[in-house]
């Protein structure tokens, strides 16, 4: 479940140095989660050196949750901050270069690629892995983060489970919100779908299958004002018709609050070299891990908008170590 992170403007600071100073590398790994921490561990095995850049969440989104018990190889399931130190482990065993740092600026136009870390220090790398995820948006709400770990998640097959037979709600009309609505209705006693139009955004058979699901209520037409509860979320308070005659608070009573209003995708420094859909998930070649520029490969959520999920973020991680070394083999044949 999910949990508020820490980190001081202090510890970004950290690495900042007075002059640009330039590095070459044969592999450059771009974040720590689950895509990039299983990218290094192969590239490590292939002698490729790899450096990795942690971000500003050093082991990714799973740091900011509780219990895993999907990620195979845990029969008595794990926490995220330790699965993630053992992913960390295990790349830095065979070699791996792990770094505090965040790639802030990037160059793929030239023969060299180059990647800039914090502004101040720049990375030729022979070849690149982006493995820098996407971030669930949220409401804005204070509650989110009061509820944060008490109920309140971005991700209903991760956390689902935690609410079988209970009563919860989703926050969304799009075709993530009626995935998950539809996920937990298998589930939960009831949910509900919290949506602020009168119509739904999801497409039209997601749509359908949502309305003819019979423990799925949806509230048309209803915004979330706040969260309440002794610790943890027991109810949410609903403004219905905000700003319209009839504008009514309603009161649920939930045991679960999961937001599906989007996901932010972090490809925003890479955008112009590389191609992405509307939203801004790295297009890769179907079957590959290699993006449009020759030598660099995006692995897990930041290419990924239908799984999400640790396992394929780090199968797909896999995919661009063996992409890169394939690379490099046939450029240096
Ligand atoms: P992330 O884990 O998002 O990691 C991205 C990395 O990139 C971070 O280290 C970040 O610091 C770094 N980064 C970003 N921008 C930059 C930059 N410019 N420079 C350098 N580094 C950068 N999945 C499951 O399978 N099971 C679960 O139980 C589960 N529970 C979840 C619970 C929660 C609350 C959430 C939010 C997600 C959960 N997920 C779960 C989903 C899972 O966490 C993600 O699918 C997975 O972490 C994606 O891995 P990733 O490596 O692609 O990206
Ligand atoms: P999306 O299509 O952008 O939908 C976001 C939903 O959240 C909309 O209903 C939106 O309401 C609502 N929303 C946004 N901000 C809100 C706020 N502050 N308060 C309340 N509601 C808010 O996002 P998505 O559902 O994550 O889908 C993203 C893309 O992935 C889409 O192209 C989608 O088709 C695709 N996708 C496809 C599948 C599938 O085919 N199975 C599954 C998942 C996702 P409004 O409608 O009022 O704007």
């Amino acid at each position: 479940m999910f949990k508020s992170l820490d980190i001081s403007e202090n510890e970004v600071g950290k690495n900042a140095q007075a002059t640009e100073e330039v590095e070459k590398v044969k592999c450059l790994i771009i974040g720590s989660g689950p895509a990039g921490y299983t990218a290094a561990i192969y590239a490590a095995r292939a002698n490729l050196s790899p450096v990795m850049y942690e971000g500003l969440q050093p082991g990714g989104q799973l740091t900011t949750t509780t219990e895993v018990e999907n990620y195979p190889g845990y029969p008595e399931g794990v926490t995220g901050p330790v699965m993630m130190e053992d992913l960390k482990k295990q790349a830095e065993r065979f070699g791996t270069d792990v770094r505090w740092g965040m790639a802030s600026k990037a160059d793929f136009s030239g023969e060299v690629n180059k990647v800039w870390i914090d502004d101040n220090k720049i990375i030729e790398a022979e070849t690149v892995i982006i493995a820098t995820g996407a971030t669930a948006k949220y409401l804005g709400l204070p509650d989110e983060q009061k509820y944060a770990g008490g109920g309140v998640s971005a991700c209903a097959t991760c956390d689902g489970f935690f609410y079988r037979g209970k009563d919860v709600a989703v926050v969304g009309g799009g075709d993530t919100a009626a995935e998950e609505a539809m996920y937990l209705a298998g589930l939960c006693k009831k949910v509900y779908m919290i949506v602020r139009r009168d119509e739904l955004r999801a497409s039209k058979v997601m749509a359908e299958r949502t309305v003819n699901t019979p423990n799925i209520e949806i509230l048309w037409k209803h915004q979330t004002k706040g969260l309440f509860g002794d610790g943890v979320v027991e109810g949410a308070i609903l403004i219905k018709n905000k700003g319209e005659v009839g504008e009514e608070e309603v009161k649920i009573k939930i045991d679960g609050f999961f937001l599906a209003i989007g996901h932010k995708p972090n490809s925003d420094i890479f955008a112009k070299y590389i191609d992405t859909d509307d939203v801004g998930y790295i297009n890769t070649i179907p079957g590959t891990s290699k993006t449009k520029v020759p030598g660099v490969f995006a692995c897990g959520d930041v290419q990924d908008s239908h799984y999400r999920q640790a396992v394929t973020a780090a199968g797909s991680g896999c995919m661009a170590a063996i992409d890169a070394e394939r690379y490099l083999s046939k450029k240096n044949a």
